[in-house]
């Protein structure tokens, strides 16, 4: 049970797995009034970025679960490096259907909404977690603008133009699942180069190092793929955003 290799090669360098870049993180936990001593389960939790930082910052703590082994172990590392491991922990693990031992201030799936089968799934399976009056978070995509064809939607990574939502709808489901939206930080398309760009580094290197790599040709067929669909479809059609909800 594991991450496929492609991701943890093309992710190697990255600290935070979604294009909410580490400033707009910062200004969301301001955002919260995080408190010290408030709890949060992150589900999927990646290199833990968010915990660690929001638990050196504003003095929380918590768990993390992600089935990637790369990541679990960064993510125990940030955790150590930034004096928060004695009240961060990382587990590896399948998050989905992962149910907290005691309730939580604060919910969290950031970028992985596929764990609870889509994203009223999620906000289900995060309800189970969180005490009541808790803050969830949770990280969507939306369209920032109209795919105006289909190789917007396949450039964008979307199975049908009616998969994603656009962010006023996106509102409105959160309305029709029995959630207000509280709070929120949107990718702007700074922050997405800040999540895509890294991978072609990163994949280029690894390219480089491993010239004769299994491997090889899918990652130079998916730098390529990848780069394209970044710069022609995803910075102008694809909206980001992590979204704080509270229960009606
Ligand atoms: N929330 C993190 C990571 C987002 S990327 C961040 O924002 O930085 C998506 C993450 O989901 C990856 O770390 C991947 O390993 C994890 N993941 C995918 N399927 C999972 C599952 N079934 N259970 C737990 N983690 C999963």
């Amino acid at each position: 049970m594991d991450l496929p290799l492609s991701i943890v090669i093309a992710e190697s360098s990255h600290r935070i797995h979604n294009p909410v870049d580490s400033r707009k993180q910062a200004e969301l936990g301001r955002g919260l009034g995080l408190k010290p001593g408030q709890t949060m389960l992150d589900l999927a939790s990646g290199s833990g970025e968010l915990l660690c930082t929001w638990a050196r910052d504003f003095g929380i703590g918590g768990t993390g679960v992600d089935i990637s082994t790369a990541f679990t172990a960064r993510a125990k590392a940030r955790a150590a490096e930034l004096g928060v491991a004695d009240r961060c922990e990382f587990v590896h693990g399948d998050a989905a259907g992962h149910v907290a031992d005691a309730p939580v201030d604060i919910a969290a799936c950031i970028g992985a909404s596929w764990i609870g089968g889509g994203t009223a799934g999620t906000v289900a399976l995060l309800e189970q977690s969180l005490r009541p009056g808790g803050l969830m978070l949770i990280g969507e995509c939306y369209w920032r603008q109209d795919p105006p064809d289909e190789a917007t939607v396949k450039g964008c990574y979307a199975e049908t133009k009616d998969s994603l939502f656009s962010l006023a709808g996106l509102f409105d489901h959160f309305d029709a699942i029995g959630y207000d939206v509280v709070e929120m930080v949107l990718a702007d398309q700074d922050s997405w180069d800040r999540y895509a760009a890294p991978h072609w580094l990163n994949i280029r290197r690894w390219l480089d190092e491993n010239p004769g790599h299994d491997l090889a040709e899918e990652m130079r067929h998916k730098l390529d793929v990848e780069r394209r669909n970044h710069v022609r479809y995803q910075r102008d059609y694809l909206g980001w955003g992590i979204f704080a909800l509270m229960k009606r």
